[in-house]
Protein backbone atom coordinates (compact mmCIF):
# COMPACT_ATOMS: atom_id res chain seq x y z
CA UNK A 1 0.00 0.00 0.00
CA UNK A 2 1.27 3.97 -0.83
CA UNK A 3 2.22 5.79 1.74
CA UNK A 4 0.59 9.16 2.03
CA UNK A 5 2.90 12.20 2.98
CA UNK A 6 2.09 14.93 4.98
CA UNK A 7 2.50 18.44 4.78
CA UNK A 8 1.99 20.58 7.79
CA UNK A 9 1.26 24.57 7.11
CA UNK A 10 1.35 26.78 10.08
CA UNK A 11 1.67 30.19 10.60
CA UNK A 12 3.59 32.95 12.32
CA UNK A 13 3.76 36.65 13.46
CA UNK A 14 0.20 37.30 12.45
CA UNK A 15 -3.05 35.63 11.01
CA UNK A 16 -4.86 36.15 7.93
CA UNK A 17 -1.89 36.49 5.25
CA UNK A 18 -2.42 34.10 3.07
CA UNK A 19 -1.97 30.45 4.70
CA UNK A 20 -5.14 29.17 3.17
CA UNK A 21 -4.02 30.45 -0.36
CA UNK A 22 -0.67 29.37 0.40
CA UNK A 23 -1.43 25.74 1.64
CA UNK A 24 -4.03 25.55 -1.33
CA UNK A 25 -1.57 26.81 -3.82
CA UNK A 26 0.93 24.21 -2.61
CA UNK A 27 -1.71 21.52 -3.25
CA UNK A 28 -2.56 22.80 -6.82
CA UNK A 29 1.03 22.55 -7.70
CA UNK A 30 0.85 18.80 -6.51
CA UNK A 31 -2.41 17.86 -8.56
CA UNK A 32 -0.52 19.42 -11.56
CA UNK A 33 2.18 17.02 -11.28
CA UNK A 34 -0.19 14.00 -11.32
CA UNK A 35 -0.88 13.13 -7.55
CA UNK A 36 -3.65 12.62 -5.83
CA UNK A 37 -3.37 15.68 -3.08
CA UNK A 38 -6.34 15.89 -0.17
CA UNK A 39 -6.28 18.72 1.97
CA UNK A 40 -7.49 19.66 6.00
CA UNK A 41 -8.28 22.86 7.70
CA UNK A 42 -7.58 22.58 11.55
CA UNK A 43 -9.52 25.10 13.94
CA UNK A 44 -8.33 25.30 17.52
CA UNK A 45 -11.89 27.02 18.14
CA UNK A 46 -14.09 25.50 21.06
CA UNK A 47 -17.25 25.67 18.14
CA UNK A 48 -18.45 22.50 17.09
CA UNK A 49 -18.62 23.61 13.02
CA UNK A 50 -18.85 27.34 11.39
CA UNK A 51 -22.35 27.31 11.24
CA UNK A 52 -23.42 29.48 13.91
CA UNK A 53 -20.03 31.77 13.98
CA UNK A 54 -20.78 35.42 13.34
CA UNK A 55 -20.08 35.99 9.31
CA UNK A 56 -18.86 39.30 9.97
CA UNK A 57 -15.91 38.44 12.15
CA UNK A 58 -14.72 35.33 10.20
CA UNK A 59 -16.22 35.84 7.06
CA UNK A 60 -18.20 33.36 4.81
CA UNK A 61 -19.44 29.81 6.20
CA UNK A 62 -18.47 27.40 3.25
CA UNK A 63 -20.66 24.21 2.92
CA UNK A 64 -19.22 21.16 1.65
CA UNK A 65 -21.23 18.64 -0.37
CA UNK A 66 -21.86 16.41 3.00
CA UNK A 67 -23.37 19.70 4.20
CA UNK A 68 -20.52 20.51 6.73
CA UNK A 69 -20.67 24.43 7.67
CA UNK A 70 -16.99 25.00 7.33
CA UNK A 71 -14.43 28.23 7.95
CA UNK A 72 -13.92 30.03 3.90
CA UNK A 73 -10.50 28.15 3.93
CA UNK A 74 -12.28 25.14 2.49
CA UNK A 75 -13.87 27.45 -0.16
CA UNK A 76 -10.35 28.61 -1.23
CA UNK A 77 -8.82 24.84 -1.26
CA UNK A 78 -11.75 23.63 -3.44
CA UNK A 79 -11.23 26.47 -6.07
CA UNK A 80 -7.83 25.98 -6.18
CA UNK A 81 -7.83 22.35 -6.03
CA UNK A 82 -10.86 21.28 -7.76
CA UNK A 83 -12.22 18.67 -5.71
CA UNK A 84 -15.21 18.74 -3.42
CA UNK A 85 -14.24 18.32 0.36
CA UNK A 86 -16.14 16.58 3.18
CA UNK A 87 -16.59 17.04 6.98
CA UNK A 88 -13.38 15.11 7.18
CA UNK A 89 -11.63 18.19 6.09
CA UNK A 90 -13.13 20.30 8.83
CA UNK A 91 -11.34 19.84 11.83
CA UNK A 92 -12.75 22.06 15.13
CA UNK A 93 -11.64 21.67 18.85
CA UNK A 94 -14.94 21.93 19.81
CA UNK A 95 -16.08 19.05 17.26
CA UNK A 96 -13.52 16.85 18.68
CA UNK A 97 -13.85 17.71 22.53
CA UNK A 98 -17.72 17.12 21.88
CA UNK A 99 -16.97 13.36 20.84
CA UNK A 100 -14.02 12.69 23.53
CA UNK A 101 -16.33 13.98 26.19
CA UNK A 102 -19.18 11.65 24.83
CA UNK A 103 -16.63 8.80 25.56
CA UNK A 104 -15.89 9.70 28.53
CA UNK A 105 -19.05 9.31 29.69
CA UNK A 106 -19.92 6.20 27.96
CA UNK A 107 -17.61 4.82 30.17
CA UNK A 108 -15.16 3.91 27.15
CA UNK A 109 -11.81 4.78 28.75
CA UNK A 110 -11.80 2.33 31.94
CA UNK A 111 -11.44 5.31 34.34
CA UNK A 112 -8.56 6.59 32.29
CA UNK A 113 -8.01 10.58 33.39
CA UNK A 114 -8.59 12.21 30.35
CA UNK A 115 -6.31 15.19 29.34
CA UNK A 116 -5.14 17.27 26.28
CA UNK A 117 -2.16 14.99 25.86
CA UNK A 118 -2.68 12.27 24.65
CA UNK A 119 -6.38 12.19 24.29
CA UNK A 120 -7.01 15.92 22.47
CA UNK A 121 -3.42 15.03 20.37
CA UNK A 122 -4.69 11.15 19.90
CA UNK A 123 -8.22 12.45 18.57
CA UNK A 124 -6.54 15.12 15.70
CA UNK A 125 -3.69 12.79 14.90
CA UNK A 126 -6.92 10.54 14.10
CA UNK A 127 -8.72 13.20 12.32
CA UNK A 128 -5.70 13.41 9.94
CA UNK A 129 -5.28 9.96 9.08
CA UNK A 130 -9.22 10.17 8.44
CA UNK A 131 -8.94 13.25 6.06
CA UNK A 132 -6.07 11.59 4.43
CA UNK A 133 -7.00 8.63 3.16
CA UNK A 134 -6.23 7.60 -0.08
CA UNK A 135 -3.97 10.24 -0.97
CA UNK A 136 -0.37 10.88 -2.27
CA UNK A 137 -0.19 13.74 -0.42
CA UNK A 138 -2.51 15.00 2.30
CA UNK A 139 -1.91 19.12 3.32
CA UNK A 140 -2.65 19.90 6.92
CA UNK A 141 -3.11 23.94 7.64
CA UNK A 142 -3.22 25.19 11.56
CA UNK A 143 -6.04 28.32 12.05
CA UNK A 144 -4.03 30.93 13.66
CA UNK A 145 -0.68 30.96 14.98
CA UNK A 146 1.95 29.13 16.70
CA UNK A 147 2.03 29.86 20.26
CA UNK A 148 -1.39 30.86 19.91
CA UNK A 149 -3.00 29.01 23.77
CA UNK A 150 -5.59 27.46 22.05
CA UNK A 151 -4.06 25.64 19.17
CA UNK A 152 -0.98 24.25 21.30
CA UNK A 153 -2.61 21.09 21.27
CA UNK A 154 -2.56 20.85 17.17
CA UNK A 155 1.07 21.79 17.00
CA UNK A 156 1.62 18.68 19.59
CA UNK A 157 0.17 16.68 17.29
CA UNK A 158 1.48 17.48 14.36
CA UNK A 159 4.89 16.94 16.03
CA UNK A 160 4.21 13.82 16.91
CA UNK A 161 2.26 12.76 14.16
CA UNK A 162 5.51 13.47 12.22
CA UNK A 163 7.95 11.70 15.03
CA UNK A 164 6.01 8.38 14.43
CA UNK A 165 5.41 8.43 10.55
CA UNK A 166 9.12 9.01 9.97
CA UNK A 167 10.22 12.85 8.98
CA UNK A 168 10.83 12.27 5.69
CA UNK A 169 6.66 11.44 5.36
CA UNK A 170 6.77 15.39 6.75
CA UNK A 171 7.20 18.66 5.42
CA UNK A 172 6.42 21.64 7.82
CA UNK A 173 5.81 24.49 6.21
CA UNK A 174 5.96 28.19 8.24
CA UNK A 175 4.41 30.99 6.93
CA UNK A 176 5.44 33.95 8.26
CA UNK A 177 4.82 37.94 7.95
CA UNK A 178 7.67 40.79 7.44
CA UNK A 179 6.38 43.92 8.21
CA UNK A 180 8.16 46.64 5.79
CA UNK A 181 8.58 50.03 8.23
CA UNK A 182 7.43 52.68 6.14
CA UNK A 183 9.42 55.94 8.06
CA UNK A 184 12.94 53.77 8.09
CA UNK A 185 11.53 52.31 4.38
CA UNK A 186 13.19 48.95 5.80
CA UNK A 187 11.67 44.90 6.00
CA UNK A 188 11.79 43.83 9.67
CA UNK A 189 12.61 40.67 10.27
CA UNK A 190 12.97 40.64 13.80
CA UNK A 191 9.17 39.38 14.42
CA UNK A 192 9.38 36.36 11.74
CA UNK A 193 13.19 35.33 13.72
CA UNK A 194 10.95 35.12 16.99
CA UNK A 195 7.87 33.23 15.49
CA UNK A 196 10.52 30.69 14.45
CA UNK A 197 12.36 30.37 17.64
CA UNK A 198 8.74 29.58 18.56
CA UNK A 199 8.13 26.90 16.36
CA UNK A 200 11.12 25.42 17.61
CA UNK A 201 10.43 25.90 21.18
CA UNK A 202 7.44 23.34 20.28
CA UNK A 203 9.79 20.42 18.91
CA UNK A 204 9.26 21.54 15.22
CA UNK A 205 12.51 22.42 13.15
CA UNK A 206 10.53 23.78 9.41
CA UNK A 207 11.45 22.82 6.34
CA UNK A 208 10.31 25.16 4.38
CA UNK A 209 9.77 29.14 5.67
CA UNK A 210 7.39 30.81 3.25
CA UNK A 211 7.54 34.87 4.17
CA UNK A 212 4.70 36.75 2.96
CA UNK A 213 5.36 40.84 2.55
CA UNK A 214 3.89 43.84 1.15
CA UNK A 215 6.04 44.10 -1.56
CA UNK A 216 9.53 42.41 -3.28
CA UNK A 217 12.39 41.68 -0.17
CA UNK A 218 16.03 41.93 -0.22
CA UNK A 219 17.68 38.87 -0.66
CA UNK A 220 19.33 39.78 3.12
CA UNK A 221 15.84 38.97 4.59
CA UNK A 222 15.78 35.84 2.66
CA UNK A 223 19.11 34.48 4.36
CA UNK A 224 18.79 36.05 7.90
CA UNK A 225 15.20 33.90 7.87
CA UNK A 226 16.93 30.92 6.39
CA UNK A 227 19.49 31.28 9.40
CA UNK A 228 17.19 31.71 11.88
CA UNK A 229 15.14 29.30 11.04
CA UNK A 230 17.51 26.63 10.31
CA UNK A 231 17.08 25.76 6.89
CA UNK A 232 18.69 26.31 3.55
CA UNK A 233 18.34 29.95 1.61
CA UNK A 234 16.69 27.63 -1.32
CA UNK A 235 14.05 26.68 1.68
CA UNK A 236 12.81 30.24 1.81
CA UNK A 237 10.36 31.66 -0.56
CA UNK A 238 9.53 35.26 -0.03
CA UNK A 239 6.46 36.20 -1.10
CA UNK A 240 5.16 39.56 -1.90
CA UNK A 241 1.22 40.71 -2.54
CA UNK A 242 0.70 39.48 -6.35
CA UNK A 243 -1.98 40.70 -8.35
CA UNK A 244 -3.97 37.87 -8.60
CA UNK A 245 -3.91 34.62 -6.01
CA UNK A 246 -4.46 32.62 -8.98
CA UNK A 247 -0.69 33.56 -9.93
CA UNK A 248 0.87 31.93 -6.49
CA UNK A 249 0.87 28.17 -8.02
CA UNK A 250 2.83 29.09 -10.34
CA UNK A 251 5.50 31.29 -8.62
CA UNK A 252 5.96 28.43 -6.32
CA UNK A 253 6.42 26.15 -9.48
CA UNK A 254 9.00 28.13 -10.69
CA UNK A 255 10.38 29.05 -7.46
CA UNK A 256 13.53 27.16 -5.31
CA UNK A 257 10.91 25.20 -3.35
CA UNK A 258 9.87 23.09 -6.40
CA UNK A 259 12.74 20.87 -5.83
CA UNK A 260 12.39 20.27 -2.54
CA UNK A 261 8.76 19.55 -2.91
CA UNK A 262 9.94 16.81 -5.78
CA UNK A 263 12.66 15.47 -3.31
CA UNK A 264 10.17 14.90 -0.45
CA UNK A 265 7.16 13.44 -2.85
CA UNK A 266 9.74 11.35 -5.39
CA UNK A 267 8.08 13.01 -8.43
CA UNK A 268 9.95 14.75 -10.53
CA UNK A 269 7.49 16.13 -13.08
CA UNK A 270 6.83 19.98 -14.04
CA UNK A 271 3.49 20.50 -13.06
CA UNK A 272 1.13 20.83 -15.65
CA UNK A 273 0.09 24.76 -14.51
CA UNK A 274 -1.14 26.47 -17.97
CA UNK A 275 -4.72 26.24 -16.89
CA UNK A 276 -3.54 28.72 -14.36
CA UNK A 277 -1.35 31.07 -16.55
CA UNK A 278 -4.23 31.09 -18.82
CA UNK A 279 -6.43 32.07 -16.24
CA UNK A 280 -4.21 34.75 -15.14
CA UNK A 281 -3.63 36.15 -18.90
CA UNK A 282 -7.48 36.19 -18.95
CA UNK A 283 -7.44 38.25 -15.65
CA UNK A 284 -4.62 40.91 -16.75
CA UNK A 285 -6.75 40.96 -20.66
CA UNK A 286 -8.41 44.46 -22.14
CA UNK A 287 -11.88 43.60 -21.74
CA UNK A 288 -14.81 44.22 -24.24
CA UNK A 289 -16.61 46.55 -21.17
CA UNK A 290 -17.39 46.64 -17.65
CA UNK A 291 -20.30 45.45 -15.79
CA UNK A 292 -21.68 46.78 -12.74
CA UNK A 293 -22.93 43.86 -11.08
CA UNK A 294 -25.02 45.14 -7.64
CA UNK A 295 -24.27 42.91 -4.45
CA UNK A 296 -27.58 43.63 -2.55
CA UNK A 297 -25.84 42.99 1.17
CA UNK A 298 -26.24 43.15 4.79
CA UNK A 299 -22.71 42.70 5.92
CA UNK A 300 -20.82 45.82 4.30
CA UNK A 301 -17.81 45.76 6.32
CA UNK A 302 -16.34 42.14 5.55
CA UNK A 303 -15.91 41.37 1.86
CA UNK A 304 -15.05 38.04 2.90
CA UNK A 305 -18.83 37.22 3.90
CA UNK A 306 -19.54 36.71 0.65
CA UNK A 307 -16.69 35.16 -0.67
CA UNK A 308 -17.59 32.41 -2.56
CA UNK A 309 -20.15 34.81 -4.35
CA UNK A 310 -17.73 37.42 -5.26
CA UNK A 311 -15.28 34.53 -6.95
CA UNK A 312 -18.27 33.22 -9.03
CA UNK A 313 -19.28 36.57 -10.16
CA UNK A 314 -15.33 37.22 -11.15
CA UNK A 315 -15.24 34.03 -12.88
CA UNK A 316 -17.69 34.80 -14.87
CA UNK A 317 -16.57 37.65 -16.04
CA UNK A 318 -12.91 36.02 -16.95
CA UNK A 319 -15.18 33.26 -18.74
CA UNK A 320 -16.77 35.88 -20.90
CA UNK A 321 -13.99 38.45 -20.97
CA UNK A 322 -15.78 41.69 -19.50
CA UNK A 323 -14.69 43.43 -17.01
CA UNK A 324 -16.52 43.19 -13.10
CA UNK A 325 -17.17 45.96 -10.87
CA UNK A 326 -18.86 44.97 -7.94
CA UNK A 327 -21.03 47.52 -6.31
CA UNK A 328 -22.05 46.82 -3.08
CA UNK A 329 -25.53 48.07 -2.21
CA UNK A 330 -25.89 48.04 1.41
CA UNK A 331 -29.77 46.38 1.50
CA UNK A 332 -30.52 48.54 4.94
CA UNK A 333 -30.41 51.38 2.94
CA UNK A 334 -30.97 50.83 -0.83
CA UNK A 335 -33.18 53.11 -2.86
CA UNK A 336 -34.06 53.11 -6.06
CA UNK A 337 -31.12 54.96 -7.00
CA UNK A 338 -29.05 51.94 -5.82
CA UNK A 339 -30.32 49.39 -8.25
CA UNK A 340 -30.66 51.77 -11.84
CA UNK A 341 -27.11 52.78 -11.09
CA UNK A 342 -25.83 48.88 -11.68
CA UNK A 343 -26.49 46.53 -15.09
CA UNK A 344 -27.55 43.53 -12.50
CA UNK A 345 -28.19 42.16 -9.51
CA UNK A 346 -27.35 39.57 -7.19
CA UNK A 347 -29.71 39.31 -3.91
CA UNK A 348 -27.32 36.53 -2.36
CA UNK A 349 -28.04 34.24 0.86
CA UNK A 350 -28.38 35.62 4.54
CA UNK A 351 -30.54 35.00 8.15
CA UNK A 352 -32.10 37.68 9.93
CA UNK A 353 -34.76 40.18 9.39
CA UNK A 354 -31.85 42.89 8.91
CA UNK A 355 -32.02 44.42 4.89
CA UNK A 356 -35.07 42.15 3.99
CA UNK A 357 -36.75 45.04 2.77
CA UNK A 358 -34.54 46.62 0.72
CA UNK A 359 -33.56 42.91 -0.54
CA UNK A 360 -37.48 42.33 -1.39
CA UNK A 361 -37.26 45.83 -3.12
CA UNK A 362 -34.40 44.69 -5.64
CA UNK A 363 -36.29 41.50 -6.60
CA UNK A 364 -39.25 43.89 -7.36
CA UNK A 365 -36.86 46.40 -8.84
CA UNK A 366 -35.43 43.73 -11.37
CA UNK A 367 -39.19 42.44 -12.28
CA UNK A 368 -40.17 45.58 -12.97
CA UNK A 369 -37.39 47.28 -15.22
CA UNK A 370 -36.36 43.80 -16.58
CA UNK A 371 -32.75 44.02 -14.68
CA UNK A 372 -30.85 40.74 -15.36
CA UNK A 373 -31.48 39.38 -11.88
CA UNK A 374 -29.83 35.78 -9.72
CA UNK A 375 -31.11 34.94 -5.98
CA UNK A 376 -29.22 32.82 -4.16
CA UNK A 377 -30.76 31.24 -1.57
CA UNK A 378 -32.59 34.21 0.66
CA UNK A 379 -32.45 35.48 -2.78
CA UNK A 380 -35.26 33.47 -3.78
CA UNK A 381 -37.68 33.67 -1.34
CA UNK A 382 -37.37 37.44 -1.18
CA UNK A 383 -38.30 37.19 -5.01
CA UNK A 384 -41.21 34.79 -4.01
CA UNK A 385 -42.18 37.26 -1.38
CA UNK A 386 -41.96 40.28 -4.47
CA UNK A 387 -43.63 38.35 -7.05
CA UNK A 388 -46.45 37.21 -4.44
CA UNK A 389 -46.87 41.44 -3.73
CA UNK A 390 -46.95 42.15 -7.05
CA UNK A 391 -49.60 39.55 -7.42
CA UNK A 392 -52.02 40.43 -5.13
CA UNK A 393 -51.09 39.30 -1.66
CA UNK A 394 -49.59 42.64 -0.22
CA UNK A 395 -49.13 40.90 2.78
CA UNK A 396 -46.67 38.24 1.62
CA UNK A 397 -43.95 37.37 3.44
CA UNK A 398 -41.70 34.68 4.65
CA UNK A 399 -42.31 33.33 8.60
CA UNK A 400 -38.76 33.97 9.25
CA UNK A 401 -39.27 37.84 9.06
CA UNK A 402 -43.30 37.45 10.59
CA UNK A 403 -43.56 34.25 12.37
CA UNK A 404 -47.69 35.16 12.46
CA UNK A 405 -48.18 36.48 8.65
CA UNK A 406 -50.84 34.45 7.00
CA UNK A 407 -49.42 35.16 3.71
CA UNK A 408 -46.59 32.93 4.53
CA UNK A 409 -45.26 32.52 0.73
CA UNK A 410 -41.99 31.13 2.25
CA UNK A 411 -42.38 29.02 5.35
CA UNK A 412 -40.70 26.64 7.82
CA UNK A 413 -39.87 23.36 6.78
CA UNK A 414 -42.37 20.55 8.85
CA UNK A 415 -40.20 18.77 11.79
CA UNK A 416 -38.02 22.39 12.00
CA UNK A 417 -40.31 24.46 13.74
CA UNK A 418 -38.53 25.18 17.17
CA UNK A 419 -35.17 24.84 16.51
CA UNK A 420 -35.18 28.33 14.41
CA UNK A 421 -31.63 29.11 16.73
CA UNK A 422 -29.48 26.10 17.06
CA UNK A 423 -26.91 25.01 14.76
CA UNK A 424 -26.91 21.85 12.41
CA UNK A 425 -30.63 22.20 12.16
CA UNK A 426 -30.92 23.09 8.52
CA UNK A 427 -31.18 21.25 5.36
CA UNK A 428 -27.28 21.33 4.37
CA UNK A 429 -25.70 19.86 1.83
CA UNK A 430 -25.47 18.70 -1.79
CA UNK A 431 -29.57 17.65 -2.85
CA UNK A 432 -30.53 16.97 -6.33
CA UNK A 433 -32.87 19.21 -8.79
CA UNK A 434 -35.20 18.28 -11.39
CA UNK A 435 -35.70 21.24 -13.77
CA UNK A 436 -38.86 22.01 -15.97
CA UNK A 437 -37.49 21.21 -19.17
CA UNK A 438 -37.77 24.22 -21.65
CA UNK A 439 -37.48 27.16 -18.77
CA UNK A 440 -34.74 29.20 -18.98
CA UNK A 441 -33.15 27.55 -16.18
CA UNK A 442 -33.03 24.48 -18.19
CA UNK A 443 -31.33 26.56 -20.72
CA UNK A 444 -28.95 28.00 -18.68
CA UNK A 445 -27.84 24.85 -17.24
CA UNK A 446 -28.17 22.74 -19.99
CA UNK A 447 -29.54 20.12 -18.32
CA UNK A 448 -32.69 19.17 -16.45
CA UNK A 449 -31.38 16.90 -13.78
CA UNK A 450 -28.91 18.77 -11.46
CA UNK A 451 -27.09 19.15 -7.93
CA UNK A 452 -26.60 22.17 -5.68
CA UNK A 453 -25.61 22.57 -2.15
CA UNK A 454 -27.86 23.94 0.59
CA UNK A 455 -27.85 25.74 3.46
CA UNK A 456 -30.92 26.94 4.56
CA UNK A 457 -33.91 26.19 6.52
CA UNK A 458 -37.56 27.95 4.93
CA UNK A 459 -38.88 26.58 1.95
CA UNK A 460 -41.56 28.08 -0.78
CA UNK A 461 -45.03 27.61 0.57
CA UNK A 462 -46.64 26.22 -2.76
CA UNK A 463 -50.14 26.97 -2.33
CA UNK A 464 -49.38 30.34 -3.09
CA UNK A 465 -48.14 29.35 -6.41
CA UNK A 466 -51.09 31.38 -7.96
CA UNK A 467 -50.16 34.78 -6.49
CA UNK A 468 -46.75 34.30 -7.42
CA UNK A 469 -47.56 33.43 -10.99
CA UNK A 470 -49.98 36.37 -11.07
CA UNK A 471 -46.76 38.33 -10.30
CA UNK A 472 -44.79 37.22 -12.84
CA UNK A 473 -42.75 34.18 -11.73
CA UNK A 474 -43.36 30.52 -12.08
CA UNK A 475 -41.46 27.50 -10.31
CA UNK A 476 -38.80 26.20 -13.26
CA UNK A 477 -37.35 23.61 -10.87
CA UNK A 478 -38.09 21.25 -7.68
CA UNK A 479 -36.87 18.40 -5.19
CA UNK A 480 -37.29 14.78 -7.72
CA UNK A 481 -40.69 14.21 -5.33
CA UNK A 482 -41.98 17.51 -6.64
CA UNK A 483 -42.60 18.78 -2.93
CA UNK A 484 -39.66 21.72 -2.94
CA UNK A 485 -39.02 24.91 -4.93
CA UNK A 486 -35.76 24.60 -6.20
CA UNK A 487 -35.70 27.31 -8.23
CA UNK A 488 -37.95 30.13 -10.29
CA UNK A 489 -37.61 32.06 -12.86
CA UNK A 490 -39.89 35.26 -14.22
CA UNK A 491 -41.67 34.77 -17.66
CA UNK A 492 -41.06 37.30 -20.29
CA UNK A 493 -37.93 38.67 -18.93
CA UNK A 494 -34.34 38.75 -19.85
CA UNK A 495 -32.98 36.76 -16.62
CA UNK A 496 -34.43 36.71 -13.13
CA UNK A 497 -33.37 33.39 -12.12
CA UNK A 498 -33.04 32.27 -8.37
CA UNK A 499 -32.28 29.08 -6.60
CA UNK A 500 -33.10 27.99 -3.23
CA UNK A 501 -29.07 26.20 -3.78
CA UNK A 502 -26.00 27.93 -2.87
CA UNK A 503 -24.13 27.34 -6.52
CA UNK A 504 -21.12 29.33 -5.24
CA UNK A 505 -20.12 26.81 -3.65
CA UNK A 506 -19.46 24.78 -6.99
CA UNK A 507 -18.21 27.44 -9.06
CA UNK A 508 -14.56 27.42 -9.51
CA UNK A 509 -12.25 29.82 -11.17
CA UNK A 510 -11.55 28.10 -14.49
CA UNK A 511 -15.43 26.26 -15.19
CA UNK A 512 -17.51 29.47 -13.00
CA UNK A 513 -21.18 28.02 -12.60
CA UNK A 514 -23.76 28.77 -15.49
CA UNK A 515 -26.02 30.44 -13.69
CA UNK A 516 -23.58 33.65 -12.88
CA UNK A 517 -21.98 33.14 -16.38
CA UNK A 518 -26.28 33.05 -17.67
CA UNK A 519 -26.06 36.26 -15.30
CA UNK A 520 -23.36 38.55 -16.81
CA UNK A 521 -24.32 37.40 -20.87
CA UNK A 522 -27.51 38.71 -20.21
CA UNK A 523 -25.97 42.19 -19.20
CA UNK A 524 -23.49 41.20 -22.19
CA UNK A 525 -26.20 41.08 -24.80
CA UNK A 526 -28.58 44.37 -23.80
CA UNK A 527 -25.20 46.51 -23.89
N1 LIG B 1 -32.78 32.45 6.02
C1 LIG B 1 -33.25 31.65 4.94
C2 LIG B 1 -33.55 30.23 5.38
O1 LIG B 1 -33.16 29.82 6.44
C3 LIG B 1 -32.25 31.64 3.80
C4 LIG B 1 -30.95 30.99 4.14
C5 LIG B 1 -29.85 31.32 3.20
O2 LIG B 1 -29.93 32.26 2.42
N2 LIG B 1 -28.77 30.59 3.26
O3 LIG B 1 -34.21 29.48 4.71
Amino acid sequence: MKQTKYIFVTGGVLSGVGKGITAASIGAVLKAQGLKVSIQKCDPYLNVDAGLLNPAEHGECFVTKDGAETDLDLGHYERFLDEELTQASATLSGRLLRELIADERAGKFGGKTIQLVPHLTGAIQDAIVTASEGSDVHIVELGGTVGDYEGLSYVEAFREFARQIGRDRALFVHVVYVPFINTSKEFKSKPAQNALNDLRGFGIVPDVVIARAEKQTPKSICRKLAMFGGVSDDAVLMMPDVGSVFEIPERIAESSLMPLLNTFTGVNNSPKLEDWSNLVKKQQSTKKHQVRVGLVAKYMDNEDTYLSVTEAIKAAGWHEDVGIDIVWIDAEHATKDSFSDVDCLIVPGGFGERGVPGKIAAADYALTHKVPYLGLCLGLQVAVIAAARRGGLPGANSAEFDANTEANVVYIMAGQEGKESTGGTLRLGDYPAVIEAGSKTAEVYGATEIVERHRHRYEVNCSFEKHIYDGGVIVSGASPDGQLVEFIEAIDHPYFLATQAHPEFRSRPMRPHPLFVGLIQAVDKDS
